[in-house]
């Protein structure tokens, strides 16, 4: 079939929301992840990274069209529960770890965030940050202006002013003062970040055994910042932190893929391409929606977000 392509959703809390701590965490549910696995893998053959590369370098012609899971930020449950469910019905997923928070117990800061959001009443989630920012600079803090198509593109999945506190967040604000408010609102709310980083990520032994169980473990940077935010001193070295990491702490992998963090065309750019193929990562995978074909760029693969992944029954 000469005109197969290949679909690649991405996913990333997958849990039963109701039963946990924070309901307000937008994710998958685990039942509803186990129905659209099982869907997905009647409609499509179900990709490897191998074979799924293997397409876009033309050297494999499937029957049918491909489809890849993926995972983003290496959460405990892509451990606990994605991936028992995978191995039983033999289909690998490709997860995307953030290095500095296995290796260093951090939280990331955008994690930080969506756990604040799911805690508190947005507004005044909103207005105590700008107050807590206030204090640190002495200065009047207050959200800026933004072309309102920008933010919508880059957070197409929640109303405008969570889509544009999350574009301020995780693209404007000077990524020290953003650290330093966020750490001191999410102790005076949620306690240690550092203890809370155990709960929520995946450690080195478990990604060992992921790979034991046919998993693929992929980088998403050491820090989780936009790449075409940093200067390309800093990038290369959060990009080299990552790869020597994944290395040094885990089992061989034939290949070795990276996700950009966010993904979307504003978070990287050609210095960060060039970097992570510098570093030896074999492929990576954008935001970007869309499918891909024999020929699609290696370093700027599309995927599909799992909400938008569901195959219509008519
Ligand atoms: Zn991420």
């Amino acid at each position: 079939m000469s005109d197969a392509s290949l679909h690649i959703v991405t996913y990333h809390y997958v849990r039963d929301l109701p039963r946990t701590p924070f309901p307000r965490i937008k994710g998958m549910l685990l039942s509803d992840f186990e129905k659209q696995v099982d869907q997905l893998r009647g409609a499509y053959e179900m990709a490897t990274l191998d074979s799924a590369v293997a397409f876009l370098n033309g050297t494999y012609q499937p029957s049918r069209n491909l489809c890849l899971l993926t995972f983003d930020d290496g959460l405990k449950e892509h451990f606990a529960e994605v991936t028992p469910l995978l191995h039983e019905r033999g289909v690998q997923g490709i997860f995307h770890v953030i290095t500095g928070c296995l290796e260093e117990r951090r939280t990331a800061p955008v994690h930080m965030n969506h756990f604040l959001m799911a805690k508190l009443d947005f507004k005044k989630y909103k207005q105590s940050f700008f107050s807590e920012m206030e204090e640190l600079t002495g200065e009047a803090a207050e959200m800026p202006v933004f072309d309102p198509e920008v933010v919508r593109n880059t957070y197409s999945l929640d109303t405008q002013p969570i889509a544009e506190f999350k574009y301020f967040f995780n693209f404007i604000l000077e990524s020290g003062l953003r650290d330093r408010v966020v750490t001191r609102m999410f102790e005076t709310h949620l306690g240690d970040p550092a203890s809370f980083s155990d709960g929520l990520y995946l450690n080195w032994s478990e990604a060992k055994q992921m790979q034991a169980a046919g998993m693929v473990i992929g980088g998403h940077t050491h820090e989780h910042r936009p790449l075409a935010t940093l200067p390309e001193e800093q990038l290369e070295v959060d990009t080299k932190l990552c790869r020597d990491l994944l290395r040094k702490r885990l089992g061989e992998q034939p290949l070795w893929p990276f996700c950009y963090p966010y993904g979307r065309q504003n978070s990287f750019n050609p210095a960060a391409v060039r970097s992570v193929q510098r570093e030896g990562f074999d492929c990576a995978f954008t935001t970007v929606t869309g499918l891909n074909q024999p020929g699609t760029d290696l370093y700027r693969i599309h995927r599909v977000d799992c909400n938008q992944a569901w195959i219509s029954q008519a």
